[in-house]
């Protein structure tokens, strides 16, 4: 019998059969070159050892670049040998200069120990010693690491609260540090890339004071901007390396859409992708499934081990990933994939970066993962090498999911998108302004080096009083450190641990917990739902109960806005646009119960929880007021023209739909007329409404296309309508958000600047 090959195998799956458009990559074959002086022999000789005989091109002219002295950016795919770029000629460098030492930045702890192995037997035999030095490390070993580890691998955190702060004992690291590698750099975004850029200024004005200058090398997955997100990170010019020149097998990318069923409504998404693993297992293949919240990872893996017992196929070879589990239960589940004894495992995006967990043949997804960046992420882990790999993407019911099923040339062809960090984020440069003033005394010279906006920060935190000027430098007056304080992955965020039977068994931000562990709300975990028994915010804890009953929970979260300051103005067609500063309070109000089985409401009910305000940045559209007769039929207008912008403005503003926030209102009591807005929904703001506001035409160009493309007359899943509508879709008015979608468009209203 010939063998089928992994594409006719998953089309052969009967969720897929004849029901999926694919779109095939052919394989590539290897391009191999030299460098221009040989390696070090001894690296070589590793190399060797581990069947690596020859270095492939993106290889040879990253080490060249490295060589030369330049900060360098290597961007390449996923599975390339990315290591090799910077591990090969900073290993040269410290086997030249015994004194030399190398600082090594992941963003997570388990890529940290992935690297560890990886140098170690690159270095093998050299003498050199290569250290982990993060929160694992045991306290007996941390002096020793210091010390003596040529080459120092940790994370953004603990060089922020552990190494800065305490930079005395660091003082001969710092002043021999040769070498800084900034790895998976693309994930350094957002919130976080924001704290990021600010924790490696710090460092290197810390290395400047003590004496050196180090070479700072990026990496990053294939991004649209490398030498612009290397800049914004590093205050730093970086020769790109840009190209992969490792084999690849053939790649098949499926494109799913569910059909509409009896009651013209579509299948639940996570009911979709359940049958999708369960089925892909069966066909013996390796799978990950990849969903978009922690909540949809557990309603899949409970979905697929009913559907596997129904089908014949052992329930136990399916399990979930995601944060808020114990790491070491992390880790056993990372093994037990690797081992083979999980073949399908539903996880989030916790599991994109490269932890190692072996060869995958099929990667699903549960809805378009937010970018395209993300989409060619997590399409990377199907496959390793000149193995074939297949993805599927399970478009949900959704407007944006449903466009790109029937458009997948447009998501697959459409360039890298651009990551960019805000290094302006107000609340931001305040907190890491403390931390770099507590550290050493700051010019207002070093103060401006950091961002623009940083010596309007340091006036507001001279006028709070915990910093002083004296001697043409700023102070920090306390011996406390703030670094402990501010937590670079989230803004202002703290967390609430979640407790069962008296253990705890996970945690979750204070700002989640407000949402989804609730008194009443169904708690999943590992599959199993419980039922919040207690959430006692001063204790910072939700105590779970054992749960028998059969459904889950979803928030009702009220949205208040107040404009504070108008940053700038804009025309949009026949009505015009503004980017502001706005504060933006939410209360969750209540919860809706949904069965587990079909998705159907149970009923809703009310809660009485503090509200969270934040300030940030948003797009505050100005529509004409609602008046009259027609009242019903605008205010359905309003409301679908807010849902055609909040669905396309994530692929504008290139993030994720749970980045950006919206509100409409008929009569906005502060300007009187009708409003709709689009915010950033992190406090501070990152930079996304910025990016719309800029991308006025374009933004109103995808939207009208979305609404138009769609053959239905009063709006549906594939145009209109979304799943977490606050108002469930109430009196979405399709003709209505065309005709206002009409006067944002700039030609048809030519109006006097
Ligand atoms: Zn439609
Ligand atoms: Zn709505």
């Amino acid at each position: 019998m010939e063998r089928r090959t992994l594409a006719e195998r998953v089309a052969g799956i009967p969720m897929f059969e004849r029901k999926a458009q694919v779109i095939r990559i052919r394989a590539r074959q290897a391009e191999f070159a030299e460098t221009q002086e040989a390696l070090p022999g001894i690296v070589a000789e590793n190399l060797r050892k581990r069947g690596i005989e020859r270095l492939f091109t993106h290889q040879a002219q990253a080490i060249d670049a490295v060589r030369s002295g330049k900060d360098v950016v290597v961007v390449t795919g996923t599975n390339s040998g990315k290591t090799i770029c910077f591990a090969v000629p900073l290993l040269e460098r410290c086997l030249a200069e015994p004194t030399a030492r190398a600082l090594l930045l992941y963003p997570t702890k388990a890529l940290a120990r992935d690297q560890l192995h990886r140098l170690e037997s690159l270095g093998e035999g050299s003498g050199l010693r290569v250290g982990v030095y993060d929160g694992d490390t045991p306290k007996s070993e941390r002096a020793a690491i210091r010390k003596a580890a040529s080459v120092l691998i940790t994370n953004p955190d603990m060089l922020h609260i552990g190494i800065l702060p305490n930079h005395e004992n660091w003082a001969k690291f710092l002043r021999n540090l040769r070498t800084i590698v900034l790895d998976e750099m693309h994930v350094y975004r957002g919130v976080f890339g924001s704290h990021v850029a600010s924790v490696l200024r710090r460092l290197l004005r810390l290395c400047k004071a003590a004496g050196s200058q180090p070479q700072v090398i990026g990496a990053s997955a294939t991004i649209g901007n490398p030498a612009q997100l290397f800049a914004q990170l590093t205050g730093k010019e970086g020769h790109v390396v840009a190209g992969d020149g490792s084999p690849s097998g053939e790649r098949s990318y499926f494109f799913w859409a569910p059909q509409l069923g009896d009651e013209e409504s579509f299948p639940s998404p996570n009911r979709s992708t359940s049958a999708a693993l369960v089925q892909v297992v069966q066909a013996g293949l390796r799978a990950l499934a990849f969903c978009r919240s922690r909540n949809s990872v557990e309603l899949v893996l409970r979905y697929a081990r009913v559907a596997a017992r129904r089908r014949g196929v052992d329930p136990d070879l399916i399990d979930s990933y995601r944060a808020g589990y114990r790491p070491e239960d992390r880790r056993e589940i990372e093994r037990a994939i690797f081992e083979g004894r999980l073949l399908g495992l539903a996880s989030t995006n916790a599991l994109e970066l490269g932890v190692d967990i072996g060869g995958l043949d099929v990667v699903l997804m549960n809805g378009y993962p937010g970018s395209r960046s993300a989409f060619w992420q997590q399409t990377g882990r199907a496959g390793r090498g000149t193995e074939e790999g297949a993805s599927v993407l399970l478009a949900r019911n959704d407007p944006l999911d449903l466009y790109f099923a029937r458009h997948p040339r447009i998501l697959m062809e459409s360039p890298p998108e651009p990551v960019s960090v805000s290094v302006d984020n107000p609340v931001i440069l305040e907190q890491q302004l403390r931390c770099a003033v507590y550290e050493r005394p700051m010019t207002l010279e070093e103060v401006e080096s950091f961002s623009a906006s940083a010596s309007w920060a340091i006036g507001s935190l001279a006028e709070s009083g915990d910093i002083e000027m004296s001697a043409g430098r700023y102070y920090y007056k306390s011996f406390d450190p703030p670094a402990p304080k501010v937590d670079i992955r989230a803004v202002g965020s703290d967390s609430v641990r979640i407790l069962l039977d008296n253990d705890e068994v996970g945690e979750s931000e204070y700002w989640r917990a407000l949402k989804t562990l609730h008194k009443g709300a169904v708690h999943i975990h590992r599959g199993v739902p419980y039922l919040v028994d207690e959430l006692n915010l001063d204790r910072r804890e939700a105590i779970l109960t054992h749960l028998r009953a059969e459904f889950y929970t979803e928030p009702q979260v009220e949205v208040q806005i107040q404009p504070l300051v108008k940053v700038q103005e804009r025309v949009w067609g026949s009505l015009s646009a503004e980017l502001s500063s706005l504060r933006v309070t939410e209360r969750v109000t209540g919860y809706k119960r949904l069965a587990l089985d079909g998705d159907t409401v149970l009923g809703y009910e009310a809660l009485d929880l503090p509200p969270v305000s934040f300030d940030t940045l948003g797009i505050w559209v100005h529509l004409p007021p609602v008046e009259g007769e027609d009242a019903p039929e605008y205010l359905g207008s309003l409301h679908g023209l807010e849902h055609a912008l909040v669905v396309t403005a994530p692929y504008i503003a290139e993030c994720d739909r749970g980045d950006l926030g919206s509100a409409w209102y008929g009569l906005f009591p502060h300007s009187m007329k009708a409003a709709l807005f689009v915010y950033d929904n992190v406090p501070g703001g990152i930079g996304l409404s910025e990016r719309l506001i800029d991308s006025l035409e374009p933004w109103r160009e995808m939207a009208s296309e979305l609404v138009t493309s769609c053959d239905c007359e009063t709006g549906c899943p594939a145009c209109l309508l979304i799943s977490n509508c606050i108002s469930r879709n109430n009196m979405i008015d399709k003709p209505g958000a065309i005709l206002l979608l009409g006067k944002l468009r700039a030609d048809r209203w030519p109006v006097s600047q």
